[in-house]
């Protein structure tokens, strides 16, 4: 027994079989048993977690629901996992302000459906957000489908209560859209991995819910046409609030091994389109576009109904869990091309001849590119596979990650990659906010 079982309020998890399921997320990245995993209940048990951190010199891994991909949650030798599971709080929408505050262990399904509940709506939409926590989805910017048109997480969050290297909570910002006193330490905890501090809760802004949606299943007899895709829409005007796609490789593998669903899907790739504009299911919007998408239109096809729509989207959102099961060894990467260049990518792609096969986010040039069997290899092997897709992806004015974030499976690439001036500001930072490590030390920079 050690100080940590003295905690107030906090459930403390020793059991090897316990901890095992802490070692990992869902991407590639295994770390060792933690020392712990704690599970605190009130703001005495974290300033007595932050004092001992501190003082015998261990780090505190923040974890939510570990669906993330970037290994951000994966313990390091002799880390302390906090699973914020039993972090108390509920979630409430208040109508006037059209804002929405939850506690970090609130599931994210549950904060997108109070809302709803109202007829409002909370945008983000990782394809993880059955299962994912609403403070991970914080602490990693998710972002998903929806941000072609809503932008990612970071867009809705207004203020952040957070735990900080002092052992104390504060609240960084206010309940509303306008908010100027200065540079806006809510927005540097969001997207932060958990290296500055702990999330507990937030409050996020809401919009009326779309009362319109198109969604159209557009196969295509020439996977080469797929880059072209969203230059045609957005150079018409229009607007996809999600503009998703598939290529061959994936397409078969789904439609040989895939849910019924995916089945009887088309095409030698497939884009899924969305809209949800006022007006959209009109004549006239879907006239409009499928003179805009030219050939293309030829085999769409078009759900009208909820039912047919929610089956669409089911099959998206199960793709990688889908390849998981198919691959469990597989490298899932999440880069950003402009959307300008995605023609030129994924030529340069076909002559780098990479064992790789892609799906994701077409919309905003967020591609997932997986390398089916790369987890079989390990350190310096692996960088070196993955560097010409993030040479490449850098060169065409894109980035590493849109979506999943640095974690420990990026770092080395992140750091290869950026600019010092902004990893030694980024350090600079953390010693400033967090000087002992006690955050997620190791991680990310
Ligand atoms: C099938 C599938 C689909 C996915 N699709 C998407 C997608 O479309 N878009 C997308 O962005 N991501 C996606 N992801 C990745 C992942 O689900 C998201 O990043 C999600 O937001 C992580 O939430 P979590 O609760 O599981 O966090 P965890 O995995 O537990 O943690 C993620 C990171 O956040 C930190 N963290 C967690 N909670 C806190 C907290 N309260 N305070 C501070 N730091 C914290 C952790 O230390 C870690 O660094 C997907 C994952 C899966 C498995």
């Amino acid at each position: 027994m050690d100080w940590l079982d003295a905690l107030p309020d906090t459930r403390v998890l020793r059991a090897p079989d316990a901890l095992h399921d802490y070692t990992h997320d869902e991407s590639h990245v295994v770390g060792p048993l933690p020392r712990a995993v704690v599970k605190p209940r009130s703001a005495a048990a974290l300033r007595a977690l932050v004092h001992g951190a501190s003082s015998e010199g261990f780090t505190l891994v923040p974890r939510g629901a570990g669906s993330g991909k970037a290994g951000g949650c994966v313990p390091s030798e002799g880390a302390v996992v906090v699973d914020l599971s039993d972090w108390p709080g509920s979630i409430a929408v208040n109508r006037d302000d059209l804002t929405l505050s939850a506690p970090a262990s609130a599931w994210l399904r549950d904060v997108r459906a109070a809302a709803e509940r109202e007829s409002l709506w909370y945008p983000p939409d990782p394809n993880s957000w059955p299962l994912c926590s609403f403070g991970g989805s914080l602490a990693t910017n998710a972002g998903g489908p929806n941000a072609c048109k809503y932008g990612m997480t970071r867009r809705w969050v207004l203020s952040v209560d957070a735990l900080m290297a002092d052992g104390e909570v504060h609240r960084f910002g206010i309940g509303s859209v306008k908010q100027n006193t200065g540079p806006n330490l809510a927005q540097l905890l969001v997207g932060s991995e958990g290296v500055f501090g702990m999330i507990l809760g937030a409050s996020v802004a809401l919009i009326p819910q779309p009362r319109e949606h198109l969604t159209v299943l557009l196969p295509l007899d020439d996977a080469a046409l797929l880059p072209a895709l969203p230059a045609r829409l957005f150079g018409a005007g229009l607007m996809p609030s999600a503009l998703e796609f598939w290529d061959a490789a994936v397409l078969n593998d789904l439609r040989t091994h895939g849910p019924d669903a995916a089945r009887r899907f088309p095409g030698e790739a497939l884009a899924l389109l969305e809209f949800d504009d006022a007006g959209c299911t009109s004549s006239e919007f879907i006239e409009r576009l499928m003179v805009a998408l030219g050939d293309a239109a030829a085999h769409a096809e078009l759900a009208t109904g909820a039912g047919q729509r929610e089956a669409l989207w089911n099959v998206r959102r199960m793709t990688s869990v889908h390849l998981k099961q198919r691959f469990p060894k597989k490298v899932s990467e999440d880069v950003v091309v402009p959307r300008s260049r995605l023609p030129e990518f994924f030529s340069r792609m076909k002559a780098l001849a990479m064992p790789s096969v892609s799906y994701g986010h077409l919309g905003d040039g967020n591609l997932h590119v997986n390398l089916l069997h790369a987890g079989e290899l390990e350190g310096a092997a692996l960088e070196s596979a993955l560097e010409p897709l993030f040479a490449l992806c850098i060169e065409l004015g894109g980035t590493l990650s849109g979506e999943h974030g640095i974690g420990l499976a990026k770092r080395e690439a992140f750091l290869r990659h950026t600019d010092p001036y902004t990893v030694g500001a980024l350090r600079a930072m953390k010693k400033a906010l967090d000087p002992n490590g006690v955050f997620n030390a190791g991680k990310v920079f």
